[in-house]
C-alpha cells in the first residue's frame, strides 16, 4: 500500500476465491450458495465483496438489512438477495424496489406485503423462517396455519424458501441438538406440504453445518465466516477433522494494518497513556498508531495484546485510546516512521489472525471481523 495511507484493511481475492471454490465442492453441484455478507461482509467491505463474488457464480448473497441491500445494489450487485434480518413494516416498498427476498417469521408482516403486493401486482418472493429450538427468529409450529391461510389470501407472495437456524452446532462436538433441530426442520416443513405450500428451496445450513453435514444442505448453504477464511470454532475445526476432513481448506483473507506515525525514547519509570497503566522498567522505544478502539481494536488489548512489527511481536503499552496505541519497539531493531505494522494477519512467519484476537478479548473471530470500523479504508489486493 502506498505511503498516502495510514491505516487500511486487505482483502486477498484469491484467499476467498479458494474458500468458495472449497466450498462450492463441498456443497456439490445442486446446491446453491448464499454468501452471508452482512456487518459490512463480516468486516471486509460489503462493495469489495461484491466485487469479488461477481467474478464467482454465487447466486445469492444473505444480508441484514435493507440498507445493507442498497449498499450491494448500489455496488452492482444484480443477482439475488435474501434479507435474514427481517423488514420494517413499512419499508416493504423497498423489498421491491431493491428486487429483494425477505426472511419472514411474524405472521403479520405477510398480511402487510400480501396487501402491497396486490396493489402493485407484483409478485413478491420470501422465505419463511421456521422456529426448530433456537428460539430466535421462526414461526412456530402453532403459527403455521395463519401463515398458510395468509398465503392462500396473497397468491402475489410467492414463498421461494423455508429455513431455519441452528443453535448450538459450532459450540459444540455433540451435535445432538442440531440433530432434533434438523428433524423439527423436516416434520414443519411437511406440515406446511399438507397445508398446500411448497416451497422452491428449503435451507438451513450455516458454515458449521456445511462443514460437517450434507444431511443440512438441501436445495442451498449460508455460508458466512468460512468464506472469509475462518473455522467457526475450535469444536467445529476438530470434528471436521475427525470426520476425515482434508486440513487447510479455509485461508483468511483479511488483513489490517497501520503506519507508525510517531517513534520517541521513553526513559526508564515514566507512564504510558491514559490511567498511567503502565510505567516502563527501563529506557524504552514506543511507537505510536493511528488506530484504536473506534477502529475496532479492543480497549480489553491494553497491556495486554500486541501487533507486528517487521515480522516481530512489539507489545501495547497502555490502554487503548480511541484512535490510537503505543507500542514498544525496544526489541525490534531498525524501525522507522511510517513502517507498517500488522494488526490482524501476517508478517514474515508471524501471524495475528481474527482468533488471535478473538482469544485475547474473551470473544469469537466474528465479533472481532464484523466490529472492524467500516471508516478503514479497504483495499482488495
Ligand atoms: C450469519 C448467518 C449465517 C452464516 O453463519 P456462519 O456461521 O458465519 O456461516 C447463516 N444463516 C443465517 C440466518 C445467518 O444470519
Amino acid at each position: 500500500m502506498d505511503k498516502k495511507t495510514l491505516s487500511w484493511i486487505e482483502i486477498d481475492r484469491k484467499a476467498i476465491e479458494n474458500n468458495i471454490a472449497n466450498l462450492t465442492k463441498l456443497a456439490g453441484p445442486k446446491v446453491a450458495i448464499a454468501a452471508a455478507a452482512k456487518a459490512n461482509g463480516y468486516g471486509h467491505g460489503l462493495p469489495e465483496m461484491v466485487t469479488i463474488l461477481h467474478r464467482t457464480e454465487v447466486p445469492y448473497l444473505a444480508l441484514h438489512s435493507t440498507s445493507e441491500a442498497e449498499t450491494a445494489r448500489a455496488a452492482g450487485w444484480e443477482r439475488r438477495i435474501m434479507l435474514v434480518g427481517g423488514v420494517a413494516p413499512d419499508d416493504l416498498d423497498a423489498l421491491v424496489r431493491l428486487d429483494i427476498e425477505a426472511t419472514v417469521f411474524e405472521p403479520s408482516i405477510i398480511e402487510k406485503l400480501g396487501r402491497l403486493s396486490k396493489k402493485s401486482k407484483l409478485t413478491v418472493p420470501i422465505h419463511l423462517k421456521l422456529e426448530t429450538g433456537t428460539h430466535r427468529q421462526g414461526l412456530t409450529a402453532k403459527e403455521l396455519a395463519k401463515v398458510a391461510a395468509l398465503l392462500k389470501k396473497y397468491p402475489e407472495i410467492s414463498v421461494a424458501g423455508v429455513s431455519t437456524h441452528f443453535a448450538n452446532i459450532e459450540d459444540t462436538t455433540d451435535h445432538s441438538y442440531a440433530r432434533n433441530q434438523l428433524k423439527e426442520f423436516k416434520r414443519l416443513v411437511s406440515e406446511l406440504k399438507k397445508a398446500g405450500i411448497k416451497p422452491r428451496m428449503r435451507h438451513t445450513a450455516c458454515s458449521a453445518a456445511l462443514l460437517l453435514f450434507k444431511n443440512t444442505y438441501f436445495d442451498l448453504v449460508r455460508p458466512g465466516i468460512s468464506l472469509y477464511g475462518y473455522w467457526p470454532s475450535k469444536e467445529t475445526y476438530v470434528s471436521y477433522r475427525l470426520g476425515g476432513g482434508e486440513n487447510s481448506i479455509l485461508k483468511p483473507a483479511l488483513s489490517f494494518r497501520s503506519r507508525i506515525t510517531q517513534i520517541k525514547t521513553v526513559e526508564a519509570d515514566s507512564f504510558i497513556g491514559y490511567g498511567c497503566t503502565y510505567r516502563t522498567s527501563s529506557r524504552s522505544r514506543i511507537a505510536i498508531l493511528p488506530v484504536g478502539y473506534s477502529d475496532g481494536i479492543d480497549r480489553r488489548l491494553s497491556n495486554l495484546g500486541y501487533v507486528l512489527i517487521k515480522g516481530r511481536r512489539a507489545p501495547i503499552r497502555g490502554r487503548v485510546c480511541m484512535n490510537l496505541i503505543m507500542i514498544d519497539i525496544t526489541d525490534i531493531p531498525g524501525v522507522k516512521l511510517y513502517d507498517p505494522a500488522t494488526i490482524i494477519g501476517c508478517d514474515g512467519s508471524e501471524t495475528l489472525s481474527a482468533d488471535t484476537h478473538a482469544g485475547w478479548s474473551q470473544t469469537i473471530s466474528y465479533e472481532i471481523l464484523a466490529r472492524l470500523s467500516p471508516l478503514l479504508p479497504r483495499y482488495v489486493v
